[in-house]
This record gives C-alpha cells, structure tokens and sequence, in this order.
C-alpha cells in the first residue's frame, strides 16, 4: 500500500481485461486514482478492489458500453465535469481479423462505433478541461496496423490509422496544452485475438509481446516524451525517417498545377 500523493485520476476505458487491466495496475502504482470503464462490472469490480488493497488509491468503476448512446454521453459528462481527471487512456477497442468480403457490415460499424466514434467523443469531451487545467494527457491506443493496414482487415486498419492521424493532429492544436500519445502495439496477447476471430495461439509466438511489457514500454516513452510509440520497433531511427519523409512530403501535396505526369494533350 502506498501514501504518495495523489497525480489525479486516470479515467481508462476497456479496463476490465488485456491492456486496459495492465494500465490500470501501472496507474495506480505511479500515484494516479482511477475510473475503470468497460461493460463487464464483476471484472472492474475484481480489479478496483485488488488495485486498493495493493496500491491504497481510490478507484471507481463505470459500466458503459460505449458503442451505446447513453452509455458514452455518462463517461463524456464524467469527464467534462470531473475536475480530477488528469489522464484518459482511450484504450477500449475490438478487432477483425476477417478479409472485407467474409466480414459482416454490422460487425465492421460496431468496430468504427467504438475505435473511432467513441474515442472521438471522449477525447473531445476532455480536451476543454484539460486544456484549460494544464498538466493532463490523453493516451490513444492504436495499432501498427495504422501503418501496416495490408495487415489484417482493412477496417481495423483504418480504424488504427485513425487514431493515429487524430493524435498527430491533437499534437500539433494542443501539444503546448495537453500531452498526448498513440501506442501503436504490435501482437499483445489477451482475449483481443479470440474476439477478432483468430486465438493469438495460432500466432508464431516471436511477434507476440506480453500485455505487461507491452504497457511498461507504452510507459516508458510516455516518459521519454514521445508523441507516438511503437513497443516493437527496435530502431527509433527507422519510424522518425519515415515520418519525416511524411512531413516533408506535405509541403508539396496541394499545388495549383497537377503534376507533369498528368498533363495530357488536350483532345480538340
Ligand atoms: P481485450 O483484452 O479484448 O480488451 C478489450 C477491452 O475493451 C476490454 O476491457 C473490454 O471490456 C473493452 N470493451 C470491448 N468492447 C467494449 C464496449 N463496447 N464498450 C466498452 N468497453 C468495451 O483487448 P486488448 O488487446 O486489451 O485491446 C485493447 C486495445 O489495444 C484495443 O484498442 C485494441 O485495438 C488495441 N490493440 C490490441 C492489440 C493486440 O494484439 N491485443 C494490438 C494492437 C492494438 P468489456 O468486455 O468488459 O466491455
């Protein structure tokens, strides 16, 4: 049990297994209070009592399913009117493992509802109050898979690049007000796999990182500062080229002219 001071709360949502239980159990041992968010309340209720015994803080639990309208507009006004709320780690999210055409378009829109509308509400629901109070950070859980959507489906992909996108962008409005970061994790193992459709058994076991380390490394460029981490990636140096090669590519995208190669001699 701890009595160091309270770093304010850590509101976290898809905490009641996988990554969000890990992140959870980090928090509270870096001093953060928590608000555990998911659909499954024996499962919060089981981590916030081990959380208090272990770690001292005070941590709540709030059942939302947050691809269901009333449940998300709960944790938005939780967090636009809870002024202890330091951190959100947007971290609630399903995958597909499943080609385009094998996938059903009821599946695909829950995915988008929660990877995508969900984070965006909750991200836009804390922004103001962080922005205004200073000091505060928003953690995007995203995915390699926004950089390597040939990977698995296309919609999960492009859910991932999403967030990603979303974070750059939020960095570049708001980096001198809130600190945010995108994780982007490669395969973590937790009950991720059985619910896209694919058990992280039937994986070759040397691109699957343990939710543990997969957190403490997400933390540890946290500290390091870094707007976009990638647990996996053994060369920094590899993600900030072609990042650069990005940004610099942006000042050359829109032009008055389209390029030599599409100026075609007009038929009369
Ligand atoms: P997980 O073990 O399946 O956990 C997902 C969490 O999200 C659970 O706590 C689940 O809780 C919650 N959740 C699911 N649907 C929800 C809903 N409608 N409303 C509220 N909460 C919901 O998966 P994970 O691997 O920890 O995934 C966490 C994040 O990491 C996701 O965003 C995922 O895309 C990302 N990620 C995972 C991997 C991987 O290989 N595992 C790789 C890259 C990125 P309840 O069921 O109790 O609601």
């Amino acid at each position: 049990m701890t009595t160091q001071q309270s770093k304010g709360t850590a509101l976290i949502t898809g905490a009641s297994t996988g990554i969000g239980a890990v992140y959870a159990d980090r928090l509270a041992r870096r001093g953060f209070d928590l608000i555990l968010v998911a659909r499954d309340q024996q499962k919060l209720d089981a981590l916030a009592a081990r959380l208090r015994k272990e770690t001292g803080r005070a941590v709540s639990t709030l059942k939302a399913d947050l691809t269901v309208a009333a449940d998300l507009r709960t944790v938005e006004r939780r967090l636009a009117e809870d002024s202890r709320i330091t951190m959100l780690v947007n971290n609630a999210g399903v995958g597909a493992t499943a080609p385009l055409l094998e996938s059903k378009v009821e599946d695909l829109d829950r995915m988008i509802s929660l990877n995508v509308i969900a984070l965006t509400r909750l991200t836009h629901a804390a922004a103001p109050g962080f922005a205004a109070r200073g000091n505060a950070t928003i953690i995007n859980i995203a995915s390699i898979v926004a950089i390597a959507p040939e990977v698995l489906n296309g919609s999960y992909g492009g859910s991932k690049a999403y967030v990603l996108a979303l974070t750059q962008s939020m960095h570049k409005e708001l980096g001198d007000k809130i600190r945010v970061q995108a994780v982007l994790p490669g395969a973590t193992s937790t009950a991720f796999w059985d619910v896209a459709g694919t058990p992280v058994q039937y994986l070759p076991q040397e691109i699957v990182m343990t939710a543990e380390d997969m957190v403490d490394a997400a933390l540890a460029g946290l500290d390091q500062g870094e707007v976009v981490t990638i647990p996996s990636l053994p060369d920094l140096a590899e993600w900030e080229r072609f990042n650069a090669a990005r940004m610099e590519m942006a000042t050359r995208l829109s032009r008055n002219t389209p390029a030599a190669r599409y100026l075609t001699e007009k038929v009369q």
